[in-house]
């Protein structure tokens, strides 16, 4: 349950978001001066139970923004939370699927009756043929 007023009211994902962002600085202060911060180190902060604090580890974690490791502290396991660096954050990729779209089966009115040995045959077919040759032409 989030005990902070600082998040009681108001928008629930406006509350999450500045509850991470707040974890964040905290984390990433911490990350700094002494290589991370046990977890419920975190949660008293924030004024958090641990129950809002997991789930909010994990949705840092799912993020790719925080590392956590297993830890022994004051004689209790325990994780220690680390701020990833830029290089851990999540990568967007971009695939272009033009060139698959150049083959000319995909548009292709008689694939479902083309198959070898049939009139309509991947072996003879000029479409796959010229298609085939371009795309040896680029590689070269
Ligand atoms: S091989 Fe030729 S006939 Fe067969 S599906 Fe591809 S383009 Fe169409």
């Amino acid at each position: 349950m989030l005990r902070n007023p600082q998040f009681g009211g108001g928008s629930q994902i406006k509350s999450y978001q500045s509850l991470e962002e707040r974890a964040l600085e905290i984390i990433r202060d911490a990350t700094k001066r002494s290589g991370g911060i046990v977890q419920s180190e975190l949660w008293r902060i924030l004024d958090i139970d641990s129950r809002d604090g997991g789930k909010l580890v994990t949705r840092l974690m799912r993020k790719g923004l925080l590392l956590r490791e297993a830890t022994t502290h004051r004689g209790r396991k325990t994780y220690i939370l680390r701020y990833a660096d830029d290089s851990r954050a999540p990568v967007s990729v971009s695939v272009s699927l033009n060139p698959v779209l150049e083959v000319p089966c995909f548009t292709c009115r008689h694939i479902g009756r083309c198959g070898i040995g049939g009139y309509y045959d991947p072996t003879r077919c000029p479409l796959l043929t010229r298609y085939l040759l371009i795309m040896d032409s680029r590689r070269a």
